[in-house]
């Protein structure tokens, strides 16, 4: 079973479930609302070796 992947709101600190985004060899960089806060956080996702790396920043 996979579980979705998950990121700590960097403003209120709830982890936030997101979309998995697509595999790629590139770093991904997207902006996501905080479903608790609904501040943007900035997410920049990394695969490496098909696993997904998720660092989230203040927009
Ligand atoms: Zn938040």
């Amino acid at each position: 079973m996979i579980e979705p992947p998950q990121i700590t709101c960097p403003y209120c600190w709830q982890s936030i479930t997101i979309e998995e985004p697509p595999e790629s060899d590139e770093p991904i960089e997207f902006v996501t609302d905080c479903e608790v806060c609904c501040r943007p956080i900035r997410v920049i996702a990394t695969w490496q070796q098909h696993q997904l790396d998720l660092q989230a920043d203040p927009e």
